[in-house]
């Protein structure tokens, strides 16, 4: 991660005042950004905790909440609305509910970081249960307080660290990181292929495809389309595969989305497409997932004969 070396504690205030580098501002007009800082700082020193460890204990409930959600939805096989479901909360740890929006665009870090932590397109709300309290913030926090000591002041977005600390259950001297594991999945590269496209068109937006995904110069989908590897495949659908690149052309959409479950034995994430489809390139990724402090988590059974290890990602970091 890189922080703009050019950035002036000026153009930083300018950043966090309201409405010019976001529409809610990360700070609100007249206080003093050093005083907010140290004042937060004290409050989190009288608790005897550190912001790394609020930071910490944001990532693993709202990763945790984040594949709950993604069990659900491939257990669910998009017979009902996701957004419906994020709306009623997953439960982690039989103590704290989390629910939360996403966004199209990305909110960036004002201190001008770079990386995927630096990044926002999603805000939370978490309820623990046995207390009926709540807090509010977005995925940008963790990032602000482990790396710039900052809660925000006088915004919507105020995340008080006492509060935070209450409802997050964040003691002393515990060490609250998050512990990953990940495996194979493919995903869905693009929605391309409706029933408009020529086979041309087609490996024209495939090359564009690749080229952002694999991050390649000269990527070759012609040798994707014609060298590959036929996979077994259900009635209506074939698939070739070259490394971790694929395309799959089927006749109806619901070809793919109903009959294909796994390729080269790694699961396929159903995509959303929309209309009917003939071709449709995926790639295969690691889907990272935060694994439980405790086995307390209110698992949804998956449908199928997936096994549990094997859940893939539904929303979000497609693009790790
Ligand atoms: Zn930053």
């Amino acid at each position: 991660m890189k922080t703009t070396k050019t950035l002036t504690y000026d153009e930083l205030l300018r950043r966090l005042r309201q409405k010019t580098y976001s529409d809610d501002g990360f700070l609100g007009e007249g206080l003093d950004l050093k005083q907010v800082i140290a004042e937060d700082m004290a409050t989190i020193g009288a608790m005897g905790i550190t912001y790394q460890q609020l930071a910490d204990r944001i990532q693993y409930i709202t990763g945790r909440a984040d594949h709950l959600c993604n069990e659900w939805d491939l257990a669910n096989k998009r017979k009902e609305s996701i957004w419906d479901r994020i709306k009623e909360g997953f439960i982690v740890d039989k103590d704290w509910k989390v629910t939360w929006v996403s966004y199209c665009g990305y909110q960036d870090c004002p201190w001008g970081c770079e990386g995927r932590e630096a990044l926002s397109d999603s805000d939370y709300t978490v309820t623990r249960i046995s207390t009926g309290k709540s807090v509010f913030f977005s995925e940008l926090h963790p990032h602000l307080m482990a790396k710039h000591s900052f809660c925000e002041a006088g915004t919507p977005y105020r995340l008080d660290p006492k509060e935070a600390a209450a409802v997050l259950g964040v003691e002393p001297g515990v060490n609250y990181s998050p512990s990953y594991a990940s495996y194979k999945v493919w995903h869905c590269g693009c929605s391309s292929g409706g029933s408009g496209y020529t086979e041309e068109e087609y490996k024209e937006s495939l090359e564009r495809f690749l080229s952002w995904s694999t991050g390649t110069d000269k990527p070759k989908p012609r040798k994707v389309l014609e060298s590959g590897i036929n996979q077994p495949a259900p009635d209506g659908v074939t698939i070739k595969v070259l490394g971790d690149s694929a395309l799959v052309i089927t006749r109806k959409r619901d070809h793919f989305e109903d009959r294909i479950e796994k390729i080269d034995g790694s699961i396929v994430r159903s995509p959303n497409f929309c209309g009917e489809v003939s071709f449709s390139s995926l790639y295969r990724t690691d889907y990272k997932y935060v694994l439980p402090r405790a086995k307390e988590d209110v698992i949804v059974t998956p449908l199928g004969t997936f096994k549990r290890s094997e859940m893939p990602n539904v929303i979000g970091c497609l693009f790790p």
